[in-house]
């Protein structure tokens, strides 16, 4: 039988887009967003971080250089 006691979860962070918690008990990472719950490991979830803050510096740079364009690519007519 599994004691809920030993599976305390602690709430790491949370906004309106998600909720992430930790068990004490196994460690594990729950990540809620929206009626989904995706479940880490601690190496898995810290992997998963890296990679979506690497995805998200590459989208801001590419934003970046799109606003700095002039409209219509550059091309003017006269
Ligand atoms: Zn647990």
């Amino acid at each position: 039988m599994i004691s809920h006691d030993l599976h305390r979860r602690e709430i790491l962070a949370a906004s309106e887009a998600c909720t992430v918690e930790r068990c004490d008990g196994c460690c594990i990472v729950h990540v809620h967003f929206g009626a989904a719950t995706v479940r880490f490991t601690s190496e898995a979830f810290a992997a998963l971080c890296g990679t979506l803050n690497s995805a998200l510096a590459r989208q801001d740079a590419k934003d970046r250089v799109r606003a700095e364009q002039p409209r219509g690519g550059g091309i003017r007519f006269q």
